[in-house]
């Protein structure tokens, strides 16, 4: 048997959960990251994803890299994403589940920027039963949704801050986590650039849509008892620490 340890356990201590255990049976099918823009979810959702050797899904991702490879679907969603507005859910869940089937693996699934709105969290409950053959209303499989909340200032000056590597995809702030050298990236020595998408106007017009969208979304979760709420004002370590707590008390409760 796998002892979890609790608050105060380590990292290893979450990943050997994750790792060695068959995530289907033993906890949920889903860890759905929701918050507005710029709340720290690609961070942390990328952290969860390397703990736990699960799958990190952001649709911002594969949309930017259809932009990049001109597919129509890229063509279809740059004009979108250029202006700050949502694509249309049927197109952004026929994409998500071509991805989800190409990667070929049949665990856990780290969302992030998925689902933004009802319409899409209902299609994503249908799609993880299909998937995976079990009833969420067995609550140790439901999926579990991660909502991280921040101040709209702080918020403000992340995005405006926000910088990234277009070689290897990190990303800097230039506030709070600067690269050693002003504007080039410590790992692959490229010049970082701004997402287009994180402008001043596109980002206002992103955080009101994420305002008339995300309330309902986080209220379906809330209702099917799934909602984990985490203080996304803290430094990045201290939200990693208390977004691994609550994973830890669902991955608990799951084997219980
Ligand atoms: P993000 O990187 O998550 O902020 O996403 C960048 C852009 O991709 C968004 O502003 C939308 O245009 C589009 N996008 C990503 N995920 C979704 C989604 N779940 N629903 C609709 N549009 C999305």
């Amino acid at each position: 048997m796998i002892e979890i340890k609790t608050a105060s356990g380590s990292n290893r201590d979450v990943h050997r959960v994750g790792a060695l255990n068959t995530p289907q049976r033993l906890g949920p099918v889903a860890i759905i990251f929701l918050g507005p823009p710029g709340a720290g979810k690609g961070t942390q959702a990328r952290h969860v994803a390397n703990v736990y050797r699960f799958p990190h899904i952001s649709t911002g991702d594969v949309f930017r890299s259809h932009v990049a490879k001109k597919t129509p679907l890229g063509l279809q969603a740059a004009k979108i994403m250029s202006r700050g507005m949502l694509v249309p859910d049927e197109v952004v869940c026929g994409m998500l589940s071509e991805h989800i089937r190409g990667l070929g693996f049949a665990g856990c699934l780290i969302l992030d920027g998925f689902p933004r709105s009802v319409a899409q969290a209902k299609w994503l409950d249908r799609f993880l039963y299909m998937r995976s053959g079990v009833s969420h209303d067995l609550q140790c499989n439901a999926p579990a949704a991660i909502q991280i909340s921040i101040e709209r200032d702080q918020l403000l000056r992340r995005l405006a801050g926000r910088r990234s590597c277009p070689t290897c995809g990190r990303t800097y702030n230039l506030y709070f986590q600067p690269p050693r050298n002003p504007g080039i990236c410590d790992y692959e020595g490229a010049e970082l650039v701004m997402r287009p998408d994180d402008s001043e106007n596109v980002v206002r017009e992103r955080l009101m849509i994420h305002d008339q969208n995300a309330l309902p979304v986080t209220e379906y979760y809330l209702r099917k008892g799934r909602l984990l709420e985490i203080d996304g004002n803290k430094a990045a370590e201290a939200v990693r620490t208390a977004i691994a707590v609550e994973l830890e008390s669902v991955f608990a409760l799951a084997r219980a």
